[in-house]
């Protein structure tokens, strides 16, 4: 992505490293035998990989997942000699020598995918990486029952592959009240048990705080590394990641009654004052916040009203002093009273969504985690 001037942009991203570090060590505080990877798919959520993946480095993580060749090509030069950068949709027809050279590892999610990878290790002439994925109930990736049965008595499928990892993914690990992981855990347990003795990783963020049983060698967090709530339930215990900024770009009265913005929606029995946020939809703000959320003036709640446009937005500042409210005044959309979830919960989706449509005409500036031995407060 190109870099936005600050000068020119109308709204600032901050990315705190050193709460994505301090998420990364929180969560493997609670992994006691698991090595924590880190998903950096997708840009590491929206908040710039190659940012986010030195960071997760200098904190000690090795693993990494992306979700497709490209993003691994990416970010193939940040990786130690000694990390592994995992593909996670697999190994698509005709990219084998690519993904070799690289030294990326595909998650082998067929058999037909281990047999192009086991063909390009016989080309090459040297044992290739790669991982195992099976399906243990979530329906999407990885072998099915019947192939890992195949698997099981033809072990030779897997020659010139050096097997790094087995791995399954949670449909419903978020879902506090579901028994769904329950019965995964269980089949994952059975499927893997006639596999090759080599590392196992099940949990996604909300599997890690599922406890030990879901932790199993490895586990790969994504969303609780950037703030997330891992769970549907509870306190958030990841420290918040982004913040977003903007200001008013004008303010206007007006007199009850009358709707406003397109379709002129929104209108109520009292006259009001109108705030101008030059952030829209295709900055990633999802229209579905047409008359619902808010965002924060000074720490005072100033709800969306009208529809989000394309490159704006209208709040409403009646209850705004106006001392605050004026043309230029600095508005939160994400930061101290404003999370992800909330915004996704408003917006009817989920925080992953809000990261990653994050837009391209926004700022970014990623603040540098503290150096080891260097005290923050002291250096303040
Ligand atoms: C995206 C992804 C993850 C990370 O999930 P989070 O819920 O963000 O922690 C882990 N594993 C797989 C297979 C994924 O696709």
């Amino acid at each position: 992505m190109h870099s936005v001037n600050r000068e020119s942009a109308a709204a600032l991203l901050t990315i705190d490293l050193g709460a994505i570090v301090a998420n990364y060590r929180l969560i493997a505080g609670r992994c006691a035998h698991a090595r924590t990877a880190a998903v950096v798919k997708a840009d590491a959520y929206g908040l710039g990989a190659r940012h986010v993946v030195p960071a997760l480095v200098d904190a000690g993580c090795r693993d990494f997942f992306v979700a497709l060749l490209v993003e691994a090509e990416a970010l193939a030069d940040l990786m130690p000699g000694d990390a592994r950068l995992y593909i996670l949709n697999g190994l698509i027809a005709g990219s084998e020598p690519l993904c070799a050279a690289i030294g990326a590892i595909p998650v082998l999610n067929s058999l037909e995918q281990i047999a192009r990878w086991q063909g390009e290790a016989l080309r090459a002439g040297r044992r290739l990486p790669g991982a195992v994925q099976v399906d243990s109930g979530m329906r999407r990736l990885g072998l099915s029952a019947q192939e890992v049965n195949t698997l099981a008595q033809e072990p030779e499928r897997l020659d010139g592959i050096d097997l790094r990892l087995l791995m399954s993914h949670l449909a419903c690990a978020d879902e506090t009240g579901s028994d769904a992981s329950a019965q995964q855990l269980d089949v994952f347990r059975q499927l893997t048990a006639s596999l090759p003795a080599v590392p196992r990783a099940l949990a996604n963020s909300a599997g890690i705080f599922r406890g030990e049983d879901y932790q199993y060698d490895l586990v790969r967090p994504g969303i609780a590394l950037y703030g997330g709530a891992p769970l549907d339930e509870g306190a958030n215990p990841m420290r918040a990641v982004v913040r977003l900024e903007t200001s008013i770009v004008q303010l206007r009265d007006v007199p009850s009654g009358l709707g406003i913005g397109y379709g002129l929606t929104g209108a109520v029995d009292h006259p009001r004052r109108i705030a101008v946020i030059p952030v829209g939809y295709a900055d990633g703000w999802p229209r579905a916040l047409s008359n619902r959320g808010a965002a924060y003036i000074g720490g005072h709640r100033a709800p969306v009203t009208g529809r989000v446009s394309m490159d704006s937005l209208l709040l409403d500042v009646t209850d705004v002093p106006d001392e605050l409210a004026h043309a230029g005044a600095a508005v939160e959309l994400l930061g101290p009273h404003q999370t992800i979830d909330d915004v996704a919960r408003d917006a009817g989706t989920i925080s992953y969504e809000i990261l990653t449509q994050l837009g391209a005409r926004y700022a970014r500036q990623w603040l540098p985690p503290a150096q080891p031995g260097v005290d923050r407060g002291k250096a303040a």
